[in-house]
């Protein structure tokens, strides 16, 4: 029986790199059945609203979403897409793997982390945020609870496990948010005695951050609170050499999002300039989510391979003098040559 997904080729350079993944995903004859849903800009040309209700139907019946990138109007009233998203679907975990892969300008050789965010509470709270003393002082409030804390802890111990994973590694600053972040720390404790095949780790946030950058080796899977999440998350790209080779996938209990950590980049849309790799790591995070594990990792050693010794076939931000479509000839050759 075939897999269907829901597809949403996104805004700028969206159809573009989203049309060199699925030519990947086909010749790795991943039996995926495409059904192509409008969201962003184009949801709104031709349906007056950026996530038409068919869209988030389709998503909701197949619970499985490839995602280009999607743009917000600015200045025009509307809430970001993909924040609506997140909470239509309650997208608990933010799951960011931080991978090197060769010619990307980078500090360190060989890291491969994955970090694990929580995504629907901590610091970012849409109530929760409030103006008092006629504008003068602002509070935000920090919110964690058992439960997000067991889901988020329990979802990054399962990924570790079930990928081969050594380590998990928690993040916190409970010394000084003694109840929020302690409780996250408390829970992430409980949850980690019953894995006792993974090692645990326990890190307070500042200490991690320098450790990151001094010697990153050391971590494996790293979970952690919304809002070090979002910090950390962005970090361990920058130390794999930047945005151009990240994906994402939003992970709930009934839906799972795919995406590339990048934009739109609308300023090389239609130049057959855009690197389709991030878009390619969230198709290979995909699969394995949905037990393919082989055919993923066949789309991460394609990448890598490609990036090695085809320079002329990748695209310019790679160093490369290809195009999109040529990046992507060179890495359907690949996998279909394994
Ligand atoms: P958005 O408003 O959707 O975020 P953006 O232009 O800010 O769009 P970013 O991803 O933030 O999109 O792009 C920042 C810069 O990186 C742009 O100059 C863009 O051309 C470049 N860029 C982003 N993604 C890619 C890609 N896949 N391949 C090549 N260049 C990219
Ligand atoms: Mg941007």
């Amino acid at each position: 029986m075939s897999q269907s997904i829901a597809v949403i080729k996104g805004d700028g350079i969206g159809p573009e790199i989203m049309d060199a993944t699925l030519r990947v995903l086909d010749a790795l004859d991943c039996g995926l059945d495409y059904q192509f849903i409008d969201a962003g800009l184009t949801a709104l040309e031709k349906h007056g609203t950026l996530i038409p209700q068919e869209s988030l139907d389709t998503i909701e019946k197949l619970g499985i979403a490839l995602k280009g990138p999607l743009t917000t109007p600015i200045g025009k009233g509307f809430s970001s897409i993909n924040v609506q998203l997140r909470r239509h679907f309650d997208l608990y975990a933010n799951v960011r793997p931080a991978v090197s892969f060769p010619g990307t300008r980078s500090r360190y050789d060989d890291i491969d982390m994955i970090t694990v965010r929580e995504n629907t509470e901590g610091a970012y709270l849409s109530d929760g945020q409030e103006l008092i003393d006629d504008g003068n002082t602002g509070l935000s409030v920090i919110k964690v609870t058992r439960e997000g804390s067991e889901r988020i802890v329990r979802y990054a111990f399962e990924l570790a496990k079930n990928n081969g994973r050594k380590k998990v590694t928690a993040v916190h600053k409970a010394n000084i948010i003694k109840t929020s972040s302690g409780l996250f720390l408390d829970v992430a404790r409980e949850i980690a005695k019953e894995y006792p095949e993974i090692e645990f780790q326990e890190m307070i946030v500042d200490n991690a951050c320098m450790q990151l950058v001094m010697n990153p080796h050391q971590f494996d899977v790293v979970v952690t609170t919304n809002l070090f999440g979002d910090i950390m998350s962005d970090l361990c790209a920058g130390l794999v050499g930047g945005l151009g080779l990240a994906p994402g996938a939003n992970i709930g209990e009934d839906a799972a999002i795919f995406e590339a950590v990048h934009g739109s980049a609308p300023d090389i849309e239609g130049k057959k300039l855009a690197n389709p790799c991030a878009l390619l790591l969230a198709a290979a995070q995909m699969l394995d989510h949905l037990g393919m594990n082989e055919k993923g990792t066949a789309i991460r050693r394609g990448i890598r391979d490609v990036l090695e010794r085809r320079r002329d076939m990748v695209t310019p931000d790679m160093g490369g003098t290809g195009s999109t479509d040529t990046f992507a000839d060179a890495l359907v050759e690949q996998v279909k040559a394994k």
